[in-house]
């Protein structure tokens, strides 16, 4: 039997990656100190590492979340507001598979957008799909189906996702009717995916973002809070961290 022959077996099985691992391993020399058993599983392990690894990075790009924020790189000293163990347990995407949600409020630069995108991140490694979006960018797909119902927007990622991540809720009020498609994406999601949001403003003031409709702001607030992680995160603007210290901090001389 040979080496050619095993290579165009997995080949046809569609084991391209195996097929290559096989050609390296073989030329290495690794087979003669092997046993069977273990060769079988680095040829196949090394199949699906690629695959996974790829499956991964279509799934990131669709995702649509930013890049160079993760959990990695997000400095919890910097923001003590921000509890460690309660994101590394958000981490673990149990909330994902729960339904639940997750709400960061705060003033603007406090690290809400880096921890909701790394979340988000975590969970397209952990194998779920995910959706990325600004209020304002979702918005506008939304109304780009304004003449069917929410609900029906059936093969809309935002609608799909097992995990939506709204950004940047507060920035712009919305009308009677951008409110009204919001309030049924929410309540179209409501216990069957999860939900990311960031906003700068705090609740009491989202009746002001939606059309001053105490109903619908209330029957919104109502579900997103039911089952949430709740982030107030009131600490210093990262981005303004260096411009600080420089008021701070006598002149060098
Ligand atoms: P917000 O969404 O609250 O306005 P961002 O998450 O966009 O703030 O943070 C502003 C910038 O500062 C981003 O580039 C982000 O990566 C960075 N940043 C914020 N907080 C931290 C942190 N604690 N550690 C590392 N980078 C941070
Ligand atoms: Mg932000």
């Amino acid at each position: 039997m040979s080496l050619e022959r095993l290579k165009t077996t997995l080949q046809t099985l569609g084991l391209h990656h195996a097929a290559e691992e096989i050609v390296h391993l073989w030329a290495d020399g690794t087979p003669a100190q092997t046993k069977p058993l273990e060769l079988f599983d680095r040829i196949l392990s090394h199949e699906v590492e690629v695959r996974e690894a790829r499956r991964r990075a279509t799934a990131l790009k669709l995702s649509g979340l930013p890049r160079g924020m993760t959990l990695e790189t997000f400095d919890f000293a910097f923001q003590p507001d921000v509890d460690r163990d309660r994101v590394d347990e958000l981490a673990t995407g149990e909330f994902i598979r729960n339904h639940e949600n997750v709400l960061f409020f705060g003033p603007p630069g406090v690290g809400k957008t880096h921890l909701a995108v790394a979340l988000g991140v975590r969970a397209v490694e952990l194998g779920y799909s995910v959706y990325y979006a600004t209020m304002d960018d979702l918005m506008a797909r939304l109304k780009k189906r304004a003449h069917l119902p929410v609900a029906q927007h059936r093969r809309q990622a935002y609608l799909k996702c097992a995990l939506l991540i709204v950004d940047e809720l507060g920035y712009q009020a919305f009308d009677r009717q951008e409110t009204h498609a919001f309030f049924q994406l929410v309540a179209a999601r409501y216990l069957k995916g999860s939900l990311i949001l960031t906003s700068n403003r705090p609740a009491r003031d989202w009746v002001k973002i939606f059309a001053h409709d105490e109903l619908v702001t209330t029957a919104m607030l109502d579900r997103l809070f039911h089952r949430s992680h709740l982030f107030n995160i009131d600490g210093r603007s990262y981005r303004l961290k260096d411009y600080q210290t420089a008021l701070n901090e006598p002149p060098a001389s």
